[in-house]
């Protein structure tokens, strides 16, 4: 008789974390918005000041940037229906090539769908059987799948380490190609990739460097041209990534660097040759986005203040937030079920932030992760820290070190 083939399926019905958070009132994700104003938002018909976001300069609701996206949408169609290959590149997307080559000082930038594709396209097709990626240990989860599709072998090292990279590198075949890829600033942490040193040791090896610039564009640098050129460390850096769905206020990334290597991935990442190109109103919107955010670099001196009185209030309060150096502050609290029960009591304070556990963070390592905006004005920060205050009275500040997950 044969053999009944496993069912796929029994794992989705044992499946109970999600049905255990909401049973118990806690489950914080997919969480529906009705209304979004930038810093706040509406849910259920009640108002609440949004933390969780990565808005960082509020563009996404700025109405130059809505009226750039609804122009290119009536010039050019809801979507372009097709790949950048064939039919799906519109005079729009070699603009914001263009911009974005010039705004920072690359020779060519190629656009893909999302960041993660992004990441992906470029990791997976740049390397070849016998090479080594060196990955920072708290790369994004983007950098460590497009890892996963390259023929090259994945060697982490630890965060953010000259040391650790140099260790690594050190026990590599001389002859191996090898690229050290990292966060510029780091999603959940916040903070910034020491990348001077990282730079030397790599170069030492004759390792290409490629730095994520997700967080950092629009953050740091001068008019927020990302770590790179924070760090005055352009001309070294080989390759940059970057999204839109960040302080561009959008979706979509890129990848930027010298032109012959722009023109391979663009005839060879799979990512970008089998999936429909950037909608219109995406890339019109985004150009828009970044005139804005060249010509009022008032909202990143904004955004950095907000950041340093979040810092400091939070420190104030009792509440640990790790070693960020930016406007994104995470909140450390230990066990899943507490971050759970944290951000449940935000929301019914009227603030919306998320929570992050395994595997974004270290397992028993949950935060609340908290990210502020240029928009945010003093009366929000003040209220959400009242907020916080409230709760550190009620629930503790959470500084019990790393709990440990029972099984
Ligand atoms: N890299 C980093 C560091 C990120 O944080 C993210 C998104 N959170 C991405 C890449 C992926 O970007 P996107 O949202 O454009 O897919």
């Amino acid at each position: 008789m044969r053999t009944l083939a496993r069912d796929l399926f029994q794992k989705c019905r044992d499946y109970r974390d999600s049905a255990d958070a909401k049973a118990q009132g806690f489950y914080p994700y997919f969480r529906q918005i009705d209304e979004t104003h930038g810093n706040y938002v509406m849910c259920d018909g009640e108002r609440k000041i949004m933390i969780g976001s990565n808005n960082y300069l509020g563009l996404a609701q700025d109405e130059r940037v809505i009226e750039a996206a609804c122009e290119a949408t009536r010039a050019y169609g809801a979507g372009c229906t097709g790949s950048r290959l064939l039919n799906g590149t519109i005079r729009l997307h070699s603009q914001l090539e263009e911009a974005l080559a010039d705004f920072l000082q690359r020779e060519a930038v190629l656009l893909f769908s999302t960041g993660f594709f992004a990441n992906q396209g470029a990791l997976a097709s740049l390397t070849e059987d016998g090479d080594v990626i060196l990955c920072d240990r708290e790369n994004h989860a983007s950098i460590i799948d497009g890892c996963q599709f390259a023929p090259a072998k994945l060697v982490p090292y630890r965060h953010n380490s000259a040391s650790s990279l140099g260790n690594r590198l050190k026990r590599q075949a001389p002859e191996a190609g090898k690229l050290v890829v990292m966060d510029g600033v780091f999603s959940m942490s916040g903070d910034i990739a020491d990348l001077p040193p990282q730079l030397e040791v790599a170069k030492s090896y004759g390792a290409r460097v490629y730095v994520d610039e997700a967080h950092s564009l629009g953050v740091l640098g001068p008019k927020g041209r990302g770590v790179v050129h924070h760090f005055g460390l352009n001309d070294d850096v080989d390759i940059v990534m970057g999204t839109f769905s960040k302080s561009l206020g959008s979706m979509g990334g890129f990848i930027a660097g010298d032109r012959q290597m722009i023109e391979f991935l663009k005839h060879r990442a799979r990512c970008l040759i089998f999936t429909a190109s950037l909608a219109p109103a995406v890339a019109g919107g985004v150009l828009k986005a970044l005139e804005i955010m060249q010509q009022e670099p008032e909202r990143m001196e904004q955004l950095w203040r907000n950041t340093h009185k979040m810092h400091e209030g939070f420190k104030r309060i009792g509440f640990k937030i790790g070693t960020t150096q930016t406007p994104i502050v995470p909140i450390l609290i230990g066990s899943e079920a507490k971050a759970f029960m944290f951000t449940q009591r935000l929301f019914e304070e009227g603030v919306f932030a998320t929570p992050a556990i395994y595997p974004a963070v270290r397992y028993g390592e949950a935060i609340v992760r908290t990210s502020y905006m240029a928009t945010h004005t003093d009366d929000d920060l003040d209220h959400v820290l009242e907020i916080f205050e409230k709760l550190a009275r009620e629930l503790g500040t959470f500084d019990d070190p790393a709990y440990v997950e029972p099984g």
